[in-house]
């Protein structure tokens, strides 16, 4: 691989632009007793009447003392949905570039290529849901801005194989982008740890899933502290609110809590597909690594509808590549995955 040069994949405006200056940044509290008169807030305590801290600096230092990382390699975002839509206006030219996804996965980078005027080249999974690394560096030229890689991937389940990850990163000229919305269920670490390694790399986790916390609209984004910059940069001035920030927290420090809920999820999901493997209609169970099963069935339309009449709503994966007849249920608490079962053994 060429030397990586971040210069080259930033675009040209974002390279010229300057940041919004916000009266926050312009001073950091050394913890002495100052008098705000800077940002036209009311001044009357209500616990929220200050504008949040942009920079997030004690929610980003619990991330970063998890996770092992300096704070100068973490961007947060309103979810991790704001995070990729960040990439996209950091790196992908409107009507010129183009990025690369592998269907059957999250349907946000298409909704996000659409809406910044991007291509989006599909290079479908093979049969075992793993890349086509050949394949996608054929589908690659010099605008291809940004590859995304979701692992554990959804809808399928599985983890993308780390030696074609490391293939990718080692000869796509663009950004890697891992998707990590589900690590925490995973049997394998984060590829945060291999950003050291690689300038190309960027990690996306969110707290939405094992965190319990899709309420709050948190996003984490993990790179070289020279693309976290270019981020930065261009992200709204106060995108994470005190409210998050402060849940954000309180949830992260209590590591036993969240823990325990992810051994619980696992296994209750070890039961629900025990208990699928009993039902007629399910054909396969694809092999899991997050908080969802994936199983191709007989006639998902028809299955599918036939939950929702007794109350249970799943996702219908059909129209997707690969997913023919495939349903994916999230696992649920204890009682919910009963009801989920009894309603499939009584169809
Ligand atoms: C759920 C999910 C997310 C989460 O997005 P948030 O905006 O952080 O809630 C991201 N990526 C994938 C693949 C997901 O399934």
């Amino acid at each position: 691989m060429t030397k990586f040069n971040l210069n080259n994949l930033v675009r040209a405006n974002v390279k010229a632009m300057k940041p919004y200056s916000s009266a926050r940044d312009e001073y950091v509290s050394d913890g002495s007793e100052m008098v705000f008169l800077d940002a036209n807030e009311n001044p009357f305590e209500n616990g929220v009447n200050r504008y949040p801290d942009p920079q997030q600096r004690s929610l980003k230092s619990i991330i970063a003392a998890q996770k092992g990382i300096d704070e100068s390699h973490i961007l947060l975002g309103n979810g991790s949905d704001e995070v990729l839509d960040l990439l996209f206006r950091a790196f992908c030219q409107p009507k010129q570039d183009n990025i690369i996804t592998l269907p059957p996965t999250y349907g946000m980078y298409t909704v996000l290529s659409n809406l910044n005027e991007i291509e989006e080249r599909k290079v479908v999974l093979q049969a075992d849901f793993q890349p086509d690394v050949d394949a996608i560096l054929k589908a690659v030229d010099a605008h291809s801005k940004l590859l995304f890689i979701c692992s554990p991937n959804n809808p399928t389940g599985n983890l993308i194989a780390i030696k074609k990850v490391k293939q990718l990163l080692e000869t796509f000229q663009g950004i890697v982008v891992i998707d990590e919305a589900y690590i925490d269920f995973a049997d394998q670490s984060t590829w945060v740890n291999e950003l050291s390694n690689y300038p190309n790399l960027i990690v996306t986790q969110t707290l939405s899933k094992a965190y319990g916390l899709a309420g709050i609209r948190l996003g984490v984004c993990f790179a070289a502290a020279e693309v976290i910059a270019v981020l930065n940069k261009i992200k709204p001035p106060y995108n994470v609110n005190e409210l998050t920030q402060k849940a954000a927290m309180e949830r992260l420090m209590d590591e036993k809590g969240v823990e325990n809920e992810i051994k619980a999820i696992l296994e209750e999901r070890s039961g629900l597909i025990a208990a699928l493997q009993n039902v007629d209609f399910v054909k396969t169970i694809y092999p899991t690594e997050a908080n969802f099963v994936l199983a191709k069935v007989d006639d998902a339309t028809k299955r599918y509808n036939e939950l929702l009449a007794k109350g249970i709503v799943i996702r219908n994966r059909t129209t997707q590549a690969l997913c023919e007849n495939t349903l994916r249920f999230t696992v649920g608490t204890p009682e919910e995955n009963k009801l989920l079962i009894a309603a499939l053994k009584s169809l």
